[in-house]
């Protein structure tokens, strides 16, 4: 990788590290990165750097955030008595742009899997049952159709039903496997529309 010169070759090491992208598209972001004007990026360098040092997690729904609180759960405007639970930040972002979701989200940061040797004590579930008081109606899981949110979504329910709460799961418009970030908005609306009961 020493063609070009060391600090490249490090920069293109750094970017093919990065999820979904490969060898090549990391020589072309490398290339392009380093002949722009230096504010540029140097921009993004430093965006990187305050993202990085200010994100945390939200104290109530564990999503990514740079606050104690994140926005949703701050807001008076959103129903806190309706908890989404979602896998991680990317799904909690598609249901916002629907703009018909009011309730307010979990995000597990994750789902249980046994191949991935990931337990139900890896992922913010004890957070979840330490919301779930009387205040709370409904928990909505809308965890993807694949067989790690199946087993995800029957642990749920047995562990927060107890707690007296109605427990649902979003429809099933979405394709085995498929991604909840690149379905489009419409489905999402209706698959929380069509939502069963657990
Ligand atoms: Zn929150």
């Amino acid at each position: 990788m020493d063609y070009f010169s060391s600090d490249i070759g490090n920069l293109i090491g750094e970017l093919a590290k990065l999820p979904g992208i490969g060898l090549k598209s990391a020589q072309r972001l490398a290339f392009y990165l380093v002949q722009q004007p230096q504010e540029r990026a140097l921009g993004l360098a430093d965006a990187l750097i305050k993202a990085r040092q200010t994100a945390r997690t939200c104290e109530c729904c564990c999503t990514l955030t740079d606050q104690p609180l994140c926005p949703i759960c701050a807001s008076p405007a959103r129903n806190h008595r309706v908890i989404m639970v979602v896998e991680n930040t990317r799904d909690l972002a598609a249901y916002e742009k629907t703009g018909k979701y009011e309730g307010v989200y979990h995000v597990l940061q994750g789902i249980i899997s046994p191949m991935l040797g990931i337990g139900p004590g890896d992922i913010k579930l004890k957070e979840l049952v330490a919301r779930v008081t009387d205040a709370v109606e409904e928990i909505i899981i809308a965890l993807n159709t694949s067989a790690e949110g199946d087993a995800t979504s029957v642990y749920i329910s047995k562990l927060v039903k107890p707690l007296g709460v109605k427990v649902s799961r979003i429809a099933s418009g979405i394709p085995v496997g498929g991604d909840l970030e690149y379905i489009d908005e419409l489905t999402l609306h209706r698959a929380l529309e069509g939502r069963m009961q657990m």
